[in-house]
């Protein structure tokens, strides 16, 4: 689903990912854990092309997305690849970035009609069942800032949902919400993940990790160090990196 070689993105002269590849298989879960700064958020955002890459290339779904920017024609195929690519990706970002003017089930319903040209009855009918598989059955008419920020977050996630993603990216999910409303979001993450869907979750909640990832990937200072199994990678990381971010987060 995903095959991301060797990308490299800086921001002026601090690189912020050097030389880092990725592949994901479809229904695979990959978990990203790593301190702050160390690039996580910008591989997600390259993997959705809201960042170029400087170097690299980024396939998706056997689409080449990202490239280099020197070889034009390629540019051209990609840009095309790109934006149809992007519609096929969901995306979950820490703080939930609901349309705060329009309710709940008009954020559900937003880009299915005006992006895939969805008539409205059609929309209104899958959006109240996406709010319904999020646990939100009732609150199809509030507005967000009249809903917590579990319920905020559930809402997004069946925003991105309602374009019918292939690959969904969850850029620290439960990171902005209050200790008592993590566990609801990350309820509502496992059914996806039991659903089968291609999952990337940055994320720093451990117990999540463990229990659902096929492959946890450990980021610092723009580099992936370690990568593995779960069970192997929390019982017996093998750098001493890895091992060191444990002991602080743990
Ligand atoms: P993480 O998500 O792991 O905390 P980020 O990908 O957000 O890390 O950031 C990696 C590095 O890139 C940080 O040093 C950050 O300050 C820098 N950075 C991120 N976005 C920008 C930007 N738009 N402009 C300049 N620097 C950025
Ligand atoms: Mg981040």
């Amino acid at each position: 689903m995903v095959e991301a070689l060797n990308l490299r993105k800086s921001y002026g002269k601090h690189v912020v990912l050097k030389d880092v590849s990725l592949t994901v298989a479809r229904g695979e879960v990959v978990c990203i854990i790593g301190p702050s700064g160390s690039g996580k958020s910008t591989l997600l955002r390259c993997l959705n092309r809201l960042e170029e890459i400087e170097a690299g290339e980024i396939v998706i779904d056997g689409a080449l997305i990202g490239y280099q920017e020197k070889e034009n024609r390629l540019h051209a195929l990609a840009e095309k690849a790109a934006c149809r690519q992007r519609a096929a990706i969901g995306m979950v970002f820490q703080r939930f970035n609901l349309f705060p003017h329009l309710t709940a089930l008009d954020n559900v319903m937003v880009a299915p009609m005006r992006v895939r040209g969805v008539p409205r009855a059609d929309a209104a009918k899958r959006g109240r069942t996406l709010l319904a598989r999020v646990g939100l059955a009732g609150k199809e008419g509030h507005y967000p800032s009249m809903l917590s920020g579990g319920q905020q977050q559930r809402v997004a996630i069946a925003r991105a949902l309602a374009m019918e993603p292939k690959l969904m990216l969850f850029d620290e999910p439960t990171s902005a919400l209050d200790p008592e409303l993590v566990g609801e979001v990350l309820e509502v993450m496992r059914e996806l993940v039991a659903s089968g869907m291609t999952m990337v979750v940055v994320t720093h909640e451990m117990g999540f990790a463990r229990d659902v990832a096929d492959r946890v990937i450990f980021m610092e200072d723009g580099a992936i160090v370690e990568e593995g199994k779960p069970l192997a990678f929390f019982s017996a990381p093998v750098e001493a990196r890895t091992r060191s971010f444990l002991a602080r987060v743990a």
